[in-house]
């Protein structure tokens, strides 16, 4: 070959790859082809892809639409909200929760805190399955859940999205949840990374988080999800962490998720959470949201952006901007594109399309969401038995309060189901009552923004409240429905106090004067205080809000047709000021100081001995539970080996029901401070009267070590371990000992 012809080959491959580039890909390009490996796919595509079609993937098309590709055949990946069901994807929630939107209808489950409630892993699962049929059958491919952020403090307006103040028990229902999802091929996106704990300026508040705090509280749910369910997405929160927002947080992004846990799937901002091109790029984030038109128009709105949203910062110019002015590497272009579309192969999305037009709220899933409403409510008092209720014991029943007559399935924001149909809690305590009962329903007093124009002044709700307290007077018994409602308990801001909604203590008060017999049933997301009158009601039920079966699942466990057993899943604290939190939320001059650090919810109450109202873990029952036979086995064990415990439970009342045992570990010496004890497992097992069952758990390192920063890792120190097991973390009825050796 002459020297001549040297620089036209040096040119051949680039105007090879070129041509391929802007090219219709062949039928049977490699990528194309369903039985090959993802990763063979995906290597093909994105050697397919110009620069720029590979930047176009970083920034969604739509409201709630990823960027397509005609040329490639690179379908939208389509989502929906979720984590509650599924819910509308035509915009915001305020577009599309206001009642002249178009609905989508769907199944309503209960809110997160009471699914974590039922402390049923395998119900989770059927709810994640559940939801994602659904999500297919309105012709979607992603749900934006689930929810894990801890309850760290009662006042967060989206403490009913998450699954409680335990990272152990939010670990085990996402990892479900998402299992149930991605099992379908469904997408989920695991939310919000991390410490979203407040809506209190929520896009603009800097949190100071030590990283143990961080390690042992706020990210093992997302861990969980990571190492255990592999989940396909995660979505960064609005928040700032140690100074850096979450989209452009490495320590988050590129530290945690991808290095210590191994993230192989793709990061999505929440809506509107991005402030820069390159620093959100290079630390993690592959897709931003929302994008095109719908985000141009939301984020003129003066409103969007006095929120402090951030949007538009992803788009195909700005990352090939940044790439050309070397501020950005073309690998983390690439590495973003390539997630998204990894996932997209994983999930099936080249092979088949969701078409629109499926059944939703089956009988099946129906079923689930009735099941979990039942499991999800939690019997708090039970004074002398009065509950359950049945026509051997009353004749008549009054119902009052401002969740009675109304079904409140969900909290606000855009986790917001509209079903087909809901149950009130009146009409499923008529359906439970029966005939032999009568019922009688007086309002009592509305919810604040729910009030008709008569009944606003002083005199008119005083007559509300009196017709209340007269029907509660000649009545056998009374049932209160007090609570919250979507919005006064939502995304987008916090609640201003723990206290019930103005006139709800006076009117539990009142009824509870008149009626001896009088039972409280709260719907709301979060405790709320009960100093006012918790001493003058011999019953009170926690019902959260429980989707669109909460009628029936609240007149099945009043009635006895389902026996309780919903345990808490955060600690309900006698007043606010109690609370691990208080003192230091919500922060000032944009920064909040995580202060109480890893004592949050009743690991914060044990550090401090002060006694809550209700403790983590409570739930009682209608019948009784004995524990023995405790065994641990072996009593010394070497690092890194497992250690095994089994204990008896048996049912020694008169009735079915299950019983949720639970599982704490305490490191009797520790070099660091540690907890009095942790929730390292639980197993929820129903049982015949007389019938007993051993249940065993399984505690390996995870189960006994601290995160040491010093180390910037998790450690197990040699030395004496107690297990407790217990049916609350204040009732523990076994004890016993074993000792780590090096
Ligand atoms: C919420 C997310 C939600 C997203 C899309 C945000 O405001 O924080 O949880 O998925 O909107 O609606």
């Amino acid at each position: 070959m002459t020297r001549a012809l040297w620089p036209l080959l040096s040119i051949l491959p680039v105007i090879f790859l070129g041509t391929q580039c802007t090219q219709h890909p062949p039928k049977d390009a490699p990528y194309k082809n369903p039985k090959l490996p993802v990763e063979q796919r995906l290597a093909d595509l994105l050697a397919r892809m110009t620069p720029r079609e590979r930047a176009e993937m970083l920034a969604g098309a739509g409201w709630m639409e990823s960027h397509s590709n005609a040329r490639l055949g690179i379908p939208a990946i389509k989502m929906v909200d979720g984590p509650m069901g599924v819910r509308n994807w035509a915009g915001s929630s305020a577009i599309t929760n206001a009642a002249a939107t178009a609905p989508v209808l769907a199944t309503a489950f209960p809110v997160g805190i009471g699914m974590a409630a039922s402390w049923d892993v395998e119900l989770v699962r059927r709810e994640g399955r559940g939801i994602a049929q659904e999500v297919k059958a309105l012709g979607r491919d992603m749900i934006l859940a689930p929810t894990v952020n801890i309850n760290r403090q009662p006042l967060w307006g989206r403490n009913f999205e998450g699954y409680g103040e335990d990272p152990y028990l939010a670990a085990r229902m996402a990892v479900a949840f998402i299992q149930g999802v991605q099992s379908e091929n469904v997408i989920p996106s695991v939310k919000h990374f991390a410490a979203n704990n407040q809506e209190f300026e929520r896009h603009r508040i800097d949190e100071t988080i030590d990283a143990r705090t961080l390690h042992e509280i706020y990210l093992p749910a997302f861990q969980a999800a990571v190492q255990e369910a592999g989940v396909w997405a995660v979505m960064n929160a609005y928040n700032k962490v140690n100074g850096l927002w979450c989209s452009e947080n490495p320590y988050l992004l590129s530290e945690t998720l991808q290095k210590r846990w191994g993230f192989k799937g793709f990061v999505i901002t929440d809506w509107g959470s991005t402030y820069s091109t390159a620093a959100a790029v290079a630390a993690g984030v592959n897709l931003e949201m929302p994008g095109g038109e719908a985000m141009r128009t939301w984020f003129a709105k003066p409103a969007t952006q006095k929120d402090g949203n951030g949007a538009g910062w992803l788009t195909p110019g700005k990352v090939l901007a940044a790439v050309a002015a070397g501020q950005l590497k073309q690998e983390a272009v690439d590495d973003a594109a390539r997630r998204i579309l990894r996932v997209m192969f994983t999930a099936g999305l080249f092979d088949s399309v969701h078409t629109r037009g499926g059944e939703v709220d089956t009988p099946e899933q129906k079923a689930v969401a009735r099941t979990a409403a039942a499991e999800s409510i939690v019997l708090l008092k039970n004074a002398g038995g009065l509950l359950p209720l049945g026509a051997a014991k009353i004749r008549s029943l009054a119902v009052t309060g401002p969740s009675a007559a109304i079904s409140r399935t969900g909290g606000g924001g855009s986790s917001l189901v509209r079903p087909k149909y809901s149950v009130t809690p009146l009409n499923g305590i008529r359906e439970a009552a029966g005939a032999q009962v009568q019922v009688g329903y007086a309002l009592g007093v509305a919810m604040p923004g729910e009030e008709d124009p008569s009944e606003v002044s002083p005199q008119a709700r005083a007559q509300l409240r009196g017709q209340a307290v007269e029907l509660a007077r000649k009545s056998d018994a009374a049932i209160v429905v007090v609570g919250y409602s979507s919005h006064l308990e939502s995304e987008s801001f916090d609640r201003p106090s723990m206290d019930l909604p103005a006139g709800q203590d006076e009117l539990i008060a009142a009824v509870a004067a008149a009626n001896p017999n009088t039972i409280v049933v709260i719907v709301a997301g979060a405790p709320v205080t009960m100093t006012r009158w918790i001493g003058r009601v011999p019953a009170v039920v926690e019902a959260w809000y429980g989707g669109q079966e909460a009628g029936h699942a609240i007149g099945d466990i009043l009635f006895g047709a389902q026996n309780p057993s919903g345990k808490l899943p955060v600690t309900f604290p006698n007043q606010w000021s109690d609370s691990p939190a208080y003192g230091h939320y919500p922060g000032e001059n944009l920064r909040v100081a995580y202060d109480e650090g890893i004592y949050v919810g009743y690991r914060g109450f044990d550090h401090r001995n002060v006694a809550p109202l209700f403790p983590f873990g409570h739930g009682l029952s209608y019948t009784r539970f004995d524990y023995s036979g405790l065994k641990i086995t072996p009593a010394k064990v070497a690092a890194g080996n497992q250690v095994q415990v089994t204990a008896r439970v048996r049912n020694s009342g008169s009735r079915a029901g299950a019983e949720v045992v639970e599982l704490y570990v305490r490191d009797v010496k520790s070099s660091e401070d540690r907890p009095v004890k942790e929730l390292k497992g639980f197993r929820r097992v129903t049982l015949n009267p007389g019938e007993a069952q051993d249940v065993s758990f399984t505690l390996d390192k995870s189960a006994l070590s601290f995160y040491s920063a010093a180390k910037d890792d998790w450690v197990a120190e040699p030395g004496a371990f107690q297990v407790w097991i217990g049916a609350s973390s204040r009732d523990i009825r076994l004890k016993g000992t074993f000792e780590l050796t090096r």
